[in-house]
Parts: C-alpha cells; sequence; structure tokens
C-alpha cells in the first residue's frame, strides 16, 4: 500500500505521526510527510488507523493505477 498527505489539508494535529511513526512525521513546516514510499505489511494496520483518524481526510491512499 502507498499513502500520500494532501499538505494544503493537513492541519498538522499529530495524529497520524503518534499512531503511525514509521510512516508519518512531522516536516519543517509542522505538518505530517509520509517517509515511506511503500507501507510494509506490518503497518497497513496502522495507516488505515491513521487515515480514519485524520481530522481532515488529508491522508489518501495512492492506488496503483492512479
Ligand atoms: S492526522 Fe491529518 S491533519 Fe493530523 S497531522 Fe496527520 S495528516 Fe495532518
Amino acid at each position: 500500500m502507498k499513502v500520500k498527505v494532501n499538505k494544503d489539508a493537513c492541519i498538522g494535529c499529530g495524529a497520524c505521526v503518534s499512531i503511525c511513526p514509521e510512516v508519518f512525521v512531522f516536516n519543517d513546516e509542522g505538518y505530517a510527510e509520509v517517509i515511506a514510499d511503500n507501507v510494509k505489511e506490518e503497518y497497513e494496520e496502522k495507516v488505515t488507523e491513521a487515515i480514519e483518524s485524520c481530522p481532515t481526510e488529508a491522508i489518501s491512499e495512492i492506488k496503483e493505477n492512479d
């Protein structure tokens, strides 16, 4: 699975970073950024939780055929 953060939508609340720091980190501007291009299977559940927890729906899954 692959995910991306829409920088225009992220408000820097930190939910994704605390749920799955292996995939999401804060950048210098205080917004979330994806550090893992391909999310390892072991983190997929947490990433899905992060997607559902994001208050602004800034995180989305990148489908293979996008
Ligand atoms: S949960 Fe959403 S709004 Fe909060 S830091 Fe992550 S991407 Fe940004």
